[in-house]
């Protein structure tokens, strides 16, 4: 599939090390570069804010899904070419994952991991085969990804779907590797093997 749109997960926070926010701002501007569009959160805060307002100066194309509950909370970007205000947490997910040809990860504390491991599960369920990437500013990932080595070692991961994600910690790369294809094995091994087990 080709990739012409891409959500972002991450922090509606900035986090404590300027590197947070540089690698959102790189990452806006590779988009650009590629000419894909931006779909998030909506917000204008945190690294959230960051990639939009980085997407939107480089004069490309962002589009945020907000549920109406948050709108003050993390404060609606009014610069977006859509804001989607949606009624529940549930509707922002699914429109984001209906509008986007690929997931990148930044930085981000809970929601951000919701959202990241909810997209892998319904990869390895086959609802989607799109592209998944860990942009791994700072080896913020890294004790995720041992976790999910620790999830296969201790028989609760398919061995299969140790890398369901790309890892990098450069934009670039990332999205080179986002763009050569999906990043999951297929559904149906996986469902073989948990019949198997
Ligand atoms: P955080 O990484 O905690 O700063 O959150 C990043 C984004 O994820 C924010 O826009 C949160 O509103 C959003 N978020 C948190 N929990 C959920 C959820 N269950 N479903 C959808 N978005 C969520």
């Amino acid at each position: 599939m080709d990739v012409k749109t891409v959500c972002v997960f991450c922090g509606s926070r900035p986090g404590a090390r300027p590197e947070f926010l540089a690698a959102a701002r790189e990452l806006g501007e590779e988009l650009v570069r590629r000419n894909l569009t931006l779909i998030y959160g909506g917000a204008s805060v945190g690294l959230m804010g960051a990639v939009a307002d980085a997407v939107l100066s480089a004069g490309g194309r962002a589009v945020g899904v907000l549920p109406f509950s948050l709108q003050q909370r993390e404060i609606g970007h009014q610069g977006l070419h859509e804001l989607h205000l949606v009624n529940s947490m549930h509707e922002r997910k699914a429109l984001m994952a209906k509008r986007s040809d690929a997931f990148v990860a930044l930085p981000g504390g809970f929601g951000t991991f919701e959202e990241l491991f909810e997209i892998i599960t319904w990869g390895q369920l086959g609802l989607h085969a799109k592209p998944i990437g860990l942009l791994d500013v700072g080896g913020y990932f890294q004790p995720l990804i041992t976790m999910v080595r620790r999830g296969v070692e201790d028989g609760f991961i398919p061995q299969a779907q140790e890398r369901p994600f790309a890892v990098s910690a450069s934009a670039s790369e990332l999205l080179d590797r986002l763009q050569a294809g999906p990043t999951m094995q297929v559904t149906e091994k996986w469902l073989r093997r948990t019949e198997e087990t």
